[in-house]
């Protein structure tokens, strides 16, 4: 049994602080049941103690040091020179890079231990596809270029000096530590697998491990910030590990959780509802969080930039994601009735209706076959595991109710396949348009499509074919390989890189992920919302930066919106000209290779072709309500969308 934390957690105690160093090592606590069965990922170089460091310690100077003394006791933070982000994945990449892209007089450094993820962050073919992200990657990696422009709108040139690259992605993860003022821990915390807690708790051990290389390596004074989600208490046991290590030196440790919703990363990050920083209610804690504030605060107006105390900004990343996770289950719940009571009821049009009570909002009311990703889920169960420690068993059943409903919807969704395909798949080729976990993302992890899949597979179709115009074909066999099926199901599962070989000769057509081009050929162009922000930009722009002695990265920005609005023709990501060239990748690249063989099909779906190319009964189960159903059904098509009762 683990070990039962206490009823409550006084402001000053936490979870974490079931941990008793002792005279053990930190690999050898076992109190907490975080600290079990879970695999050391610290890099090797970072067992032994950091030579540096050893110098670092012998020097009592204290030149070395970014922590400046003061009359009160307290340190104070220097000037921050350099910040390193502890792994390079879909938070800390599009993180550190803009950071580095406001902050261009910082050092950023991204360090991750695995080799070929940081080869990509390095290359022209980013491991995580975000719009705009290879933009601004490029302009801190590699820098920009000086330039006069002369554009319609101002009254004078302006001059946009050079840009010195200030990003950069390693696996030299002890050096980069030993550099930093702030150390963003970025790692990924995943779900336990076995032992303790398997299936519910959240698995620290990568957080415990980062956290061993850091309290070696680190400087005396650098911030240490746990920007992974973690349960709460967490900082605690950085904290704990920092001082197993490092008795003499007092560390700041903040939680800043990370808000950004895959697929919309970028922008998220550009312009975000709120961030979040948790520090000690101390001096020391209030000051460290007021550094990490500046740092944002070259981009993020000082409204939006939320301090709180360590535990609440925990919690408030949990509590976030599940309140997001319940929202899309209870429009699903309605969605369920909508169809069952079979009078009409549209679910859409409740979510119109109650979408626009001021109280409610119109956000995450999209019913659809229910929410994958790497994030809900885990975060679900990590909160409703810290109920059911606390033996607040209403209150875990209450959030685990978020997750039954997810699973019953996807699981209904695959059952009414097979019952509108008169009970038996056999013979039938399923075509599955969208693998990944929502749009604009090439994130496959727990994928609703591979739970459907799955579901689909056990009827022993004849094929079940997939197409994802954004994730790449062995990424998609990985998870599909992981879903336990059998050889023989397998074999039926075809990867295709084409929405056409994926239709033809399909009974049905699966729609699992919203990209827009399964919409159809009409998809419009920029939204309305779009070309107000681009006006609003443009004439800022033309009102201000001309005027201003320090261009900043925001007026860039704003300059760029300001071509955009005045040219006709398509401006690109560039449209200033400022980046540098990309170095050409290499000659045996595989990525290029990959790239060119796959060429994933971005035109939109033609549905008067698809209608040819199917068989009867032709049936369209448009699990993200993205097509027009009545035009479908004019093609010939029998559509069931998610809460049509029709
Ligand atoms: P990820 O798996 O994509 O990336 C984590 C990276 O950390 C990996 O590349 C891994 O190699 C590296 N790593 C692990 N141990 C390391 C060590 N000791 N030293 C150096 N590198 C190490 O995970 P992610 O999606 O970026 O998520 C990271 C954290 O952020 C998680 O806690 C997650 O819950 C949270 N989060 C994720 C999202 C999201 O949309 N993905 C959003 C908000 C918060």
């Amino acid at each position: 049994m683990p070990p039962r934390l206490p009823r409550s957690l006084p402001s000053s105690h936490s979870i974490a602080s079931t941990f008793s160093p002792g005279s053990s090592t930190p690999e050898s606590w076992t109190v907490s049941p975080w600290n079990r069965d879970t695999p050391d990922t610290s890099p090797p170089s970072s067992d032994a103690g950091s030579p540096k460091l050893q110098a670092k310690q012998a020097d009592d100077s204290g030149r070395i040091s970014p922590v400046e003394g003061s009359l009160d006791g307290q340190p104070r933070f220097g000037v921050v020179r350099s910040i390193c982000f502890v792994g390079a994945g879909f938070v800390g990449g599009p993180t550190a890079a803009v950071i580095a892209y406001h902050n261009p007089q910082i050092q950023v450094n991204v360090v991750d231990l695995n080799e070929e993820r940081i080869k990509s962050w390095n290359s022209a073919h980013l491991p995580i596809h975000e719009d705009g992200l290879l933009k601004v990657v490029r302009t801190a990696r590699d820098g920009a270029l000086d330039k006069t422009l002369v554009l319609p709108g101002l009254p004078r040139a302006i001059e946009l000096k050079q840009r010195q690259p200030n990003l950069v992605f390693s696996t030299r993860v002890v050096d980069a530590i030993e550099e930093a003022d702030i150390i963003f821990i970025c790692v990924n915390t995943p779900t336990k697998t076995h032992g303790i807690g398997a299936g519910s708790m959240a698995d620290v051990s990568a957080i415990e491990s980062a956290t061993r290389t850091v309290a070696k390596h680190a400087k005396e004074g650098a911030i240490i910030v746990e920007k992974s989600t973690v349960p709460c208490g967490t900082a605690q046991m950085i904290q704990d590990i920092l001082r197993y290590y490092r008795p003499d030196v007092e560390f700041e440790v903040l939680s800043n959780p990370e808000f950004l919703a895959e697929g919309t990363a970028v922008e998220n990050l550009m312009h975000p509802d709120r961030i979040l920083i948790g520090s000690a209610q101390t001096l020391a804690g209030l000051r460290a969080a007021a550094v990490v504030k500046d740092v944002y605060g070259a981009w993020v107006p000082a409204a939006r930039i939320v301090t709180v105390n360590t535990f609440s900004s925990e919690l408030a990343k949990l509590v976030a994601n599940t309140m997001l996770a319940q929202r899309i289950s209870s429009v699903n719940a309605v969605s369920a009735m909508c169809e069952e009571l079979g009078l009409g009821a549209d679910v859409e049009d409740v979510s119109l209706a109650i979408g626009k009570d001021a109280r409610l909002g119109s956000k995450f009311l999209q019913a659809g076959v229910g929410f994958g990703g790497s994030c809900f889920e885990k975060d679900i169960l990590n909160l409703a595991y810290l109920a059911r420690e606390l033996h607040l068993d209403v209150v875990a059943d209450y959030w685990l109710a978020v997750l039954r409903m997810n699973e019953d919807q996807r699981r209904r969704y695959a059952r009414n396949v097979v019952r509108e395909l008169n009970g038996s798949l056999r013979g039938k080729k399923i075509a599955i348009l969208g693998f990944a976990f929502k749009d604009g993302t090439n994130d496959t992890r727990n994928s609703i499509a591979v739970h459907v899949i799955k579901d689909l597979a056990m009827e022993m179709p004849r094929e079940i074919a997939i197409f994802d115009p954004g994730c790449a074909s062995a990424e998609i066999r990985e998870e599909v390989e992981k879903a336990g099926l059998t050889a023989s199901q397998l074999e039926r599962i075809k990867i295709l890189t084409n929405w056409r070989d994926c239709v033809q000769e399909a009974s049905a057509v699966c729609i699992l992920t919203q990209w827009k081009q399964f919409r159809g050929r009409k998809l419009g162009s920029a939204t309305s919302s779009n070309k107000k922000a681009r006006k609003l930009a443009a004439d800022w722009a033309t009102s201000c930066v001309a005027d201003k002695a320090d261009i900043s990265e925001m007026d860039i920005l704003a300059l760029e919106e300001l071509v955009r609005d005045k040219s006709s023709a398509t401006t690109g990501d560039d449209p200033l000209e400022r980046l540098a060239p990309l170095a050409p990748c290499p000659e045996e690249c595989s990525h290029c290779r990959i790239g060119s063989a796959e060429a994933h099909d971005q035109e939109p779906v033609d549905w008067a072709e698809v209608a040819g190319m199917m068989q009867e009964p032709r049936w369209v189960f448009d699990g993200r309500n993205v097509v027009n159903r009545l035009e479908l059904q004019s093609l010939g098509f029998r559509v069931r969308g998610i809460g049509k009762g029709f």
